[in-house]
């Protein structure tokens, strides 16, 4: 704890750190803070911050109104969009209950003993998220359109492209805080673009998934642009997915190498475990209404349960070998997902299907996800949730899943989802009147 004092009062003079944003995720996966001056980050670290968990989604049925913010120190970062004389700086922090127990909703807690129990067997994850998103124009009065701030699309160039600058801006913010971009484009969509940055630990990964879209959405609105990370913003353009890459290793050697073609059998069984769980997971990784009008809009969002070696159109993926960096990529998942909940439940997943050595439905080829969906001729190919209300049915009947979050943060999640149904289900919506009203 000393050690840790001395690091953080060191950052803090150094870098003229006059508030620091104790940070953390909610259950859906939105970044909340409490801001605290330097004078308190003793306290911070050896007994923690207390906040009102009453108002934060997901934590309030507690029991327990205070909770501790506890700050993982190693997380710490200045934010370069605020004041550069007197620096913000942000901290990630874990949860914890008054008496010093870790509170067992915690999201971030969730993965990391996921990511411990995997490596008491040897395993170890690396993870990367390729997340799209749209820029929109604001009104007048600065709220949210949308308006698509360009007519481009895929790889375009300026002048069609209009987002370069706000998506240059973006990358050299990321920089600046420590991420290493690796590409940056034009997405298909008008408007739509995809940054993506240097895969980690997983752990590390799903930090830096949260922080790219508080700065995607900090930069765009100081260029007095929207962006957004909603799965389908626009029913004629693509929707923003968030593919996710993962690569693992067991003993230090890679379990997906991908040679000629042939994977090996311990890839093969995680395939199939991720596979096995995949619906119940989508109420996960898909948490909106609206993230099921991407995945049964089609334009590149996979529908059917299936996987394929270089084979786009399908849910899972084994990209051919790059740069030695094997890997599989999950294609269902959307920006707005809890990236902590996700990775635990797809590493679960797959580690299950390695333990009980599940076998592996035969590789769809190139193509034939489209036949099988227009034609269904194989009618044991399943298809993926496709609504909020069908996967929190898969995700309730689903005892891994409840597992690994726990009792508490599974009923809170399919409660919570399952109002935001009924809310939306109630609603009678423009489609239905122009669909009916003058037929009936
Ligand atoms: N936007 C597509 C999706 O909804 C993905 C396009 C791509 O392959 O990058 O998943
Ligand atoms: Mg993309
Ligand atoms: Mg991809």
């Amino acid at each position: 704890l000393a050690k840790r004092t001395i690091d953080a009062m060191e950052f803090i003079e150094d870098n003229d750190v006059k508030f620091i944003r104790l940070q953390f995720c909610d259950l859906f996966g939105q970044n909340r803070n409490i801001a605290i001056t330097p004078m308190q980050i003793e306290r911070a670290l050896s007994s923690g911050i207390p906040f009102d968990a009453s108002l934060v989604v997901g934590f309030s049925e507690s029991n327990y109104s205070d909770l501790l913010l506890c700050p993982d120190i190693s997380t710490i970062q200045i934010l370069p969009w605020r004041p550069q004389q007197g620096k913000v700086a942000r901290i990630i922090c874990d949860i914890r209950y008054p008496n010093g127990d870790i509170f067992e909703s915690d999201s971030r807690r969730i993965l990391k003993e996921t990511l411990e129990r995997a490596a008491v067997k040897g395993f170890q994850f690396n993870t990367s998220a390729e997340c799209e998103f749209y820029l929109f124009k604001q009104d007048e009065n600065g709220d949210p359109t949308t308006i698509p701030t360009d007519k481009a699309g895929y790889f375009d160039l300026a002048p069609y492209d209009r987002g370069e600058n706000t998506r240059r801006e973006i990358c050299l913010t990321l920089e600046d805080m420590g991420f290493e971009i690796e590409s940056s484009r034009h997405e298909a969509g008008r408007g739509q673009h995809e940054i993506d940055f240097k895969y980690d630990d997983a752990l590390s990964s799903a930090d830096n998934i949260m922080t790219f879209k508080t700065v995607v959405k900090t930069v765009a609105q100081r260029n007095g642009i929207h962006a957004s990370f909603l799965p389908k913003p626009l029913v004629d353009e693509p929707g923003s997915g968030m593919h996710i890459h993962i690569s693992l290793e067991k003993d230090g050697m890679s379990v997906f190498e991908n040679k000629n073609n042939i994977l090996s059998d311990e890839a093969k069984y995680f395939i199939a475990g991720v596979l096995a769980h995949i619906k119940g997971i989508t109420a996960v990784a898909n948490p909106l209404v609206n993230s099921y009008k991407r995945l049964t809009g089609g334009q590149e969002a996979p529908q059917l349960i299936s996987w394929g070696i270089g084979n786009r159109s399908s849910l899972i993926r084994i990209p051919e070998l790059i740069d030695n960096y094997f890997r599989f990529e999950l294609r269902s998942p959307d920006p707005t997902c809890n990236p902590y909940l996700t990775f635990a439940l797809i590493l679960e997943a797959g580690l299950e299907g390695i333990e009980k050595k599940l076998s592996l439905m035969d590789e769809l080829a190139t193509g034939e996800n489209e036949i099988i969906k227009n034609t269904k001729i194989n009618e044991s190919i399943e298809e993926l949730p496709i609504t909020l209300i069908e996967a929190i049915a898969a995700m309730k009947a689903d005892p891994l899943i409840k597992t690994i979050l726990g009792e508490n943060l599974a009923k809170n999640y399919i409660e919570l989802k399952t109002v935001e149904w009924m809310d939306y289900i109630k609603t009678v919506h423009p489609w239905e009147i122009d669909r009916y009203l003058s037929t009936y």
